[in-house]
This record gives structure tokens, sequence and C-alpha cells, in this order.
């Protein structure tokens, strides 16, 4: 039901006003790309036609949209997902990423950009200085899902962080909470491939989760951390882990829901309450694009180690079966023809 499309297939989108086409360059998978592609939903968004995938972007402007004067050819760009209404009250509040009227690049009904070319709003298009990296300008994209979480978290200057989760997501939330200046890490997986890859990107303690039972890993945690956490992220998405990362958090401290799994979870309420532990959500990222790329062409952070595969747009089923199959990390997609 879903295909991957190729630009070949497609006719060359043209830019209307206020944007810009852009020549696709470097795509990376995301597990929703792959969850679209194996069970064609996720939650209410249903995919209903065809729909292309990819939203870990960035292109290489190749028309001006009129009034377009922020940009121009031949401007190498980090491409932001989403396009809000901007007339809602969430999108006048600043909390764009809230709006109901969001069109996502892959979330139905609206197509990715794994593409030869793609049309995009100009000013949810961030330009690269030259030292930075198609690649990396693909990657501000989960970089601002760390960037949104470690503000909600509230980690400044000091903060003992608790993340739970290794995946790309966990990941780059290793890198902002450190950035931000937390003082220790820990971070939790099943997986120890996924532990040593948190430990190469700054985690300082690593906890190997062997059992559903979230007050024993709780305890393995302030083991290993010397006390319990001020915050702790959780990128899993297990249920066991959400019960832990409240087990784990300091009293007084804050847990924010960054893994999304099951709709329904049994969590220790009664824990959080009585230690009035704060539990947070968040939803993708609101103005930390310009964030994200700083952080990168400051060198303050570093996401290149997250790229562990590169295929090329002709090769994008055997990406999406590499993905599936949970290989590596972050998994890339070059768009051009050479
Ligand atoms: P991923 O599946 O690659 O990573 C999840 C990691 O959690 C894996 O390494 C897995 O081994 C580990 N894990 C599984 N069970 C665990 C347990 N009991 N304890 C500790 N670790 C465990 O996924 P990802 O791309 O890193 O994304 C992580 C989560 O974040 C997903 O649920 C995704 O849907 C969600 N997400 C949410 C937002 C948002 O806006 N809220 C944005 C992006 C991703
Ligand atoms: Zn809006």
């Amino acid at each position: 039901m879903i295909l991957i499309q190729f630009q070949e297939d497609l006719p060359v989108p043209k830019p209307g006003p206020g944007q810009v086409q852009l020549s696709m360059q470097e795509v990376g998978i995301c597990g929703s790309d792959v969850h679209y592609w194996t069970h064609g939903r996720i939650g209410d968004f249903i995919v209903k036609a065809p729909m292309v995938l990819g939203h870990e972007a960035s292109g290489i402007v190749s028309e001006l949209g009129q009034g377009v004067t922020s940009l121009k050819v031949g401007d190498r760009v980090a491409i932001e997902p989403g396009v809000p209404c901007r007339m809602c009250n969430y999108c006048k509040t600043g909390r764009y990423n809230l709006c109901l009227d969001m069109k996502f690049c892959a979330t139905p009904p609206y197509h990715g950009n794994l593409a030869r070319y793609y049309v995009h709003d100009a000013d949810f298009c961030f330009k690269l200085p030259d030292h930075v990296s198609l690649e990396e300008g693909a990657l501000l994209e989960p970089l601002s899902v760390g960037v949104h979480a470690t503000n909600r978290a509230g980690v400044g200057l000091g903060s003992t962080v608790l993340i739970c989760g290794a995946g790309p997501i966990g990941l780059v939330n290793i890198l902002t909470a450190k950035a931000k200046g937390a003082s220790v890490v820990c971070v939790t997986d099943i997986d120890e491939s996924r532990l040593q890859k948190a430990k190469e990107l700054g985690a300082d303690y690593t906890v190997k989760v062997t059992s559903r039972d979230a007050q024993q890993t709780a305890q393995l945690v302030e083991e290993a951390m010397g006390e319990k956490p001020d915050i702790t992220i959780e990128c899993s998405g297990a249920p066991s882990s959400l019960q832990t990362a409240i087990y784990a958090t300091k009293s007084g401290g804050v847990v924010v829901l960054v893994g999304l799994g099951q709709e329904h979870v049994e969590m220790p309420v009664v824990n959080a309450g009585v230690r009035e532990v704060d539990i947070r959500g968040i939803f993708r990222y609101v103005n930390c694009y310009p964030t994200a790329l700083a952080m990168v062409a400051s060198g303050k952070v570093n996401v290149k180690p997250l790229i562990t595969h590169k295929f090329k747009l002709e090769e994008s089923i055997k990406a999406f079966e590499a993905a599936k199959r949970g290989e590596g990390i972050k998994i890339m997609i070059t768009c051009t023809r050479n």
C-alpha cells in the first residue's frame, strides 16, 4: 500500500509563493517511517493513499517561489519538516508543534521528502554554513527532539540525568544534556551494543536492563549514579521503562516522556504524586532548529557518530529492510543521482 516513490515517477513540484524547490540531498530513516511502511498507521494517523516517506532531511535550493528573499538558488539547507497553520492560538503563542493543522512530512496525508525534488516553505528551511555537512543538516531533525526534550526537562548546569533507551533519540538526548551542562548522565538499554554507543557519545554510566522489575532497575540506576537523578528522559516507550523512570527520579524531580509506545500503560502514579515527581510530555520540537544548528556549527555537539549506514535513493527498499532489522543507529539515504 505504501510506496517509496522516486522522482522519475513523480512530476517535479513547483514552489508556490513563499516556498522553495529543493534538490533533495540526505534523508535519514526514522522509526516512524519504518512503522508507516510496515503497519500503514501510527495511532490515528492512517495511510490511505501511497505516501512518500522521509522527514529527516537536507536539500539544496533549486528554485525560488514568489517573494522568497531569505534564500537563494544553491543554498544548502536543513529542512524542518512540519509547517503549522501560523494562525491558531498555539501558533501565535509560540507552541506551533501543538498546532492541529500541522502539515508534517510523511505524516499522512502529507508526502515526505525521500525524493529527488521537494517543495517546502522557505522559513522552515535553515541555511547551513559551508563547514556543516548535508548529513549533519539531516540530523538536525532528531537532534531537535533532544533540544526540546532537555528544554522541557529543565536540564542545566550540574543536572544529573537518566536517559532510558539508547536508540537515536536517547543518544541525541545524551548530546543535548551534556551540552547543556549536565554533570552526570546515565543511560539504560536492554541492548549492549546500544549502551556501547551511548558511552561513545558521552554517557558517564550505563545500566543494562535485564528485568521487567522497574523498582529493581531503578535501584541499579541509583547504585550506578550514586544517587537518584534530578531528571529522567524516557526514550524507549517500553512500559517497564516508563515505570523505572518514575521510581528512579529524585523526589521533586522531572520525568519527560519522549518514548511513545502503547496507548495505555500502568504507571506508579502514587509514587510520583507523593514524591512530587513532575511528568511532562513532549511532541517533536518547537523553535529548536536554530539551536540544534548552532550547536552543530559551533562544534559543541557532534552528531556524525550517529550515522552507521549509507544507501542511495534507488536502494531505499534495502535501506528500509536494514532499518526494520534494527541494524546500526542512523541509516542515511542520498537522493542525488551520483
Ligand atoms: P528505537 O526503537 O531505536 O530506540 C529505543 C531503544 O529503547 C532501543 O535501543 C531499545 O533497545 C531500548 N529499550 C527497549 N526496551 C527497553 C527497556 N525496557 N529499558 C530501556 N531501554 C529499552 O527508537 P528511537 O528512534 O530512538 O525513538 C525512541 C522513542 O521515541 C520511540 O518510542 C519513538 O516513537 C519516540 N519518539 C517520540 C518523539 C516525540 O515527539 N515524543 C519524537 C521522536 C521519537
Ligand atoms: Zn496553528
